[in-house]
């Protein structure tokens, strides 16, 4: 934040973190403000930089000091308010015998510092986190004067009673009595066996919520209750409380297996309540989202509904962390590919895949990123580089003085180098689990990056959905990921998962999780597959294709068997896909690939495990009452928005650097820049990409025109030209026209230079010829630059498609059988055929014509990607006659128009 004042800026740094808001005091220099407001970010959270340099004893001297700190009469009114001090306030507020007594599990739980502190003291803290509880203890003892403790009571308390200033000071801070407060929480029961109940915590009497917790654990009050880790977000307050035991206090003895059946046999394990958690809790447990926080001297709290419980329940699985990154839980799935970051939707692979690892509490994935020259790699067949842009020798001289350059040198610098990418993820304790290393290598470090992702989770994804796969096929599929794993420690780590997502096979649909307690209830469903896919609507002729971008609205009920009943569970008016990844359920793609745009349809499908649908669902309680009252299964009504066919622009840009596209324009300025014009219009300008890079640099130009038939894209351009024009100084007109290029009109007459970049393929033959007919005969333009794609280049496009499709042969095979590069094209030439529709088209109208191109090279098979024509007028038109006889023949519409005389007024 800059400061306004006389004089020099002056600057103060606010820091916006999860828990806390820090504001810097004021600096001459932006960095100090800002290097000011991270250190007291780093003091505020407690966070230690040095651990290692610490000695136990310090450590344990450290400690004290802490709670000396922690008992004081500031610390209880700290601003921002440490989440502890609202504890030792609330505390204060607590009735009788108990009025001031902390628990101890609080302290363990809510001062980082104090927790680091005992980290270092015993490692063991870091599995064992109630540890801190007897450090507590101990560093207690050494305070008799301040504090005391009871074994008994797991609590502490301050001896002297706060001076009645600092209570009278926290009475005036509290913004007014709490109203009627009801929480919604989660009770999880030790017991699989029995369900998860919905459980209200009423919070609305003053006094201390943990003690509210505590009666729905049926304890007598807060400090015989545990807190665990903060589960999700770093942000979140949501954790598990839970009996504590004595048992927990006990360190455990070398032998850790011993100390665990120790507790065993006194409690049970809760494995849901530790799935979630990543931490062992015993007993039954509540799942609340509440707590004190840097935020605000009042409680914070939140309601933990069903559904967001069974969200934690699937966020913990790949497909899962994916889905709900789509907010699609009954319609997405991780697909099977990665083909080009401009298709992806949803969290990407290496998202992904950080969040299981903090979901699942292991080390942070471990990224190694190779660069290899690219020589070194130069001969796999396929592979990107090959596609590297050669510019036609001619411009290359050009190229090296001119404004343009700089792409050429950044490209070589990209082209010398490709990068292979290595992830390592290891546990909490640094040992090896999951190791990733493919050999394919990429031109961009983050496709790289999210390949290796991609590949990792993949396997994971399969892993999960089947947690019963025989180890062969697990070894397997691992082997064609280039994964490999530690089995050991792999099953270590994932141990809960087993008893959490059952899995149950059916012979039609995959997979199901289930949790045993959930059986009985599905078993009394009937096994359906697919039924009766009804599609509505006229039908529009426009298909999806594989590698197509579709966008559809979606709704899914759940309906009971005769459909008295209906539940809407998920719905979306605009979800976008590519189709042929398994982007979305098979079933969902299996439709839409039978659907045109514009058409509905509706099919019916046997229930997915009943996580997902609760995951999904809002109103679970009535959810919850049809799935156990009647037989149901799920109805998706889909309805067909669009059609993108992206194989065009994602191959344009994936695979020529400068994207061809850029390249095509690039070509043209350069031509127009040499020829001196002064008047250019560009036939079929669309959004008007080239008349907008026109403006980046100094030309001759002074009128620029601009048709399309597309009101749309000329909208576009509009819009970029008009913000654009009013900086430029050469150009003192510009308009843009609706018309088809086929259409002749007076006002096109006796232009400098004509562009007409990748359109003529979108017309038909008969139409190219004729625009060809009109502009050379009637426009006469001194010269006229036409591209369009080079058919013999498609092979190369469709063979090296990006990488992932490389990994599913049926794939390629259904991607090579698109025939051109784009659903809209009605034609793609051959050179052959372009020389030939040129050659033809310059004799009759007296021009010379020349052939070059972008993409690829001249001489070497197959010619470029994106083949053009240059036309040049031979000699002069034959008189004005023409144009003036034409005067009045106005076929365009006037869409937009600028000029630089109205605009400046
Ligand atoms: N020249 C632009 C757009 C190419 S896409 C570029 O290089 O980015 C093809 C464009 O041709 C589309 O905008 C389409 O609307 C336009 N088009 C197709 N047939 C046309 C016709 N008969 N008259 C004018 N424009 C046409
Ligand atoms: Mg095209």
């Amino acid at each position: 934040m800059a400061i306004p004042q006389k004089g020099p800026c002056r600057y103060r740094c606010i820091l916006q973190l999860p828990e806390i808001t820090i504001e810097s005091g004021i600096f001459k220099r932006k960095k100090d403000a800002e290097k000011s407001a991270a250190e007291m970010a780093i003091e505020k959270l407690g966070i230690q930089i040095s651990t290692d340099s610490r000695t136990p004893q310090e450590a344990s001297d450290l400690l004290v000091e802490r709670l000396t700190y922690l008992f004081s009469n500031e610390f209880l009114s700290s601003d921002p308010p440490h989440p502890l001090s609202g504890h030792l306030r609330a505390a204060l507020e607590r009735e009788g015998d108990l009025c001031g007594l902390v628990p101890l599990s609080v302290m363990a739980v809510y001062d980082s510092r104090l927790n680091n502190l005992c980290k270092c003291i015993n490692p063991k803290v870091e599995s064992n986190p109630f540890l801190v509880i007897p450090l507590i203890m101990g560093a207690a003892s050494r305070l008799p004067e301040l504090v005391a403790t009871s074994e008994g009571q797991l609590s502490i308390w301050r001896k002297n009673i706060y001076p009645p200033e600092v209570i009278e000071s926290l009475v005036n801070q509290q913004s007014g009595a709490p109203q009627s407060n009801l929480v919604e929480a989660i009770h999880i029961p030790c017991s699989q066996e029995k369900a998860i109940e919905l459980v209200i915590l009423d919070i609305s009497s003053t006094g201390y919520y943990l003690d509210v917790i505590a009666k729905k654990l049926d304890l007598t009050d807060a400090a015989k209750v545990l807190i665990s880790r903060a589960i999700g977000k770093a942000s979140s307050e949501t954790r598990l409380y839970f009996a504590a035991h004595q048992s927990y206090l006990i360190e455990p003895s070398s032998d850790h297996t011993n100390a665990k059946e120790a507790l065993h046999s006194e409690v049970s394990l809760n494995a849901r309540a530790s799935y979630l958690s990543s931490q062992d809790i015993y007993g039954d447990a509540i799942l609340a989202s509440i707590g004190f926080t840097w935020r605000s001297k009042d409680l914070f709290y939140e309601d933990v509904s069903v559904q967001s419980y069974y969200r934690m329940l699937i966020n913990k699985i790949p497909s899962g962390i994916y889905k709900l990154s789509r907010e699609a839980v009954l319609t997405a799935e991780f697909p099977s590919a990665f083909t080009t970051r401009t298709n992806w939707r949803g969290s990407l692979p290496r998202d992904v895949l950080f969040t299981f690892c903090r979901q699942h509490r292991l080390s942070e994935p471990v990224f190694s990123s190779i660069s290899i020259p690219l020589k070194a790699v130069s001969e796999s067949p396929g592979s990107s580089k090959k596609l590297k842009v050669t510019d036609s020798s001619e411009e290359d001289t050009e190229r090296a003085s001119g404004g343009a350059i700089s792409t050429d040198a950044r490209e070589s610098v990209e082209s010398a180098v490709s990068y292979q990418c290595e992830i390592k993820i290891f546990s909490r304790s640094q040992d090896l689990i999951i190791e990733c290393s493919p050999k394919d290598s990429f031109k961009k470090q983050n496709d790289s990056i999210q390949n290796t992702s991609f590949k990792i989770i993949s396997w994971l994804n399969m892993y999960f959905k089947d947690l019963n796969l025989p180890s062969e096929k697990l070894n397997s599929t691992a082997n064609d990921l280039d994964v490999q794993f530690s089995h050991e420690n792999f099953l270590k780590e994932f141990v809960l998962c087993r008893s959490i997502h059952t899995v149950h096979h059916t012979e039609t649909e995959g997979v199901k999780f289930l949790e045993p307690n959930t059986m009985s209830m599905l078993n009394t469903i009937p096994e359906q597959g697919v039924q009766s896919l009804n599609i509505e609507g006229p039908d529009s002729g426009v298909f999806p294709s594989n590698g197509s971008l579709l966008c559809i609205s979606y709704s899914v009920f759940l309906v009971t068997e005769g459909e008295h009943m209906k539940e809407n569970l998920e719905s979306n008016p605009e979800f976008e896909f590519e189709i042929g990844v398994g982007a979305v359920i098979p079933h969902l793609e299996a439709a839409v690939t039978l659907m045109s745009i514009g058409q509905s349809a509706c099919f019916k499908m046997e229930l997915p495990p009943k996580e997902f649908i609760l995951a999904a669902a809002v109103n679970s309680a009535r959810t919850l009452s049809l799935l156990s009252s009647k037989s149901c299964c799920l109805e998706y009504s889909i309805r067909l928005l669009q059609v993108t066919e992206p194989l065009e622009d994602r191959m344009e840009q994936a695979l020529f650097s400068p994207p061809l596209s850029k390249q095509r324009v690039e070509y043209a300025v350069q031509h127009i820049k040499e020829s001196g014009a002064t008047t250019l219009v560009d036939f079929g300008c669309g959004s008007g990409s080239l008349l907008d890079s026109l403006l980046n640099y100094p030309t001759a130009l002074e009128k620029i025109v601009g048709v399309d038939i597309s009101q749309k894209s000329l909208g576009r351009a509009a819009k970029i030209l008009h913000s654009k024009l009013s900086n430029n100084i050469g150009i003192n007109s510009a308009i843009l026209y609706d018309g088809s290029i086929t259409d002749f009109d007076s006002r096109l007459c006796g232009f400098d230079i004509g562009t007409c970049l990748e359109v003529i393929e979108h017309m038909e033959e008969e139409q190219a010829c004729l625009f060809g007919d009109v502009v050379l005969s009637y426009f006469c333009p001194k010269v006229l630059i036409v591209s369009t794609p080079n058919y013999e280049y498609n092979v190369i496009l469709q063979k090296s498609s990006p990488p992932s499709q490389e990994e599913d042969p049926d794939e390629k095979t259904q991607s090579q059988s698109c025939k051109f590069r784009n659903h809209d094209h009605k034609f793609e030439w051959t050179r052959e055929q372009f020389n030939h529709w040129a050659t033809e088209l310059a004799a009759k109208h007296n021009y010379s014509v020349e052939f070059s191109g972008v993409g690829g090279s001249a001489d070497l098979e197959p010619g470029f990607a994106s083949q053009i024509a240059v036309f040049r007028r031979i000699c002069p038109p034959q008189g004005e006659d023409l144009s003036k006889n034409a005067d009045t023949e106005h076929h365009y519409q006037v869409i937009w128009e600028w000029s630089s005389s109205t605009s400046s007024s």
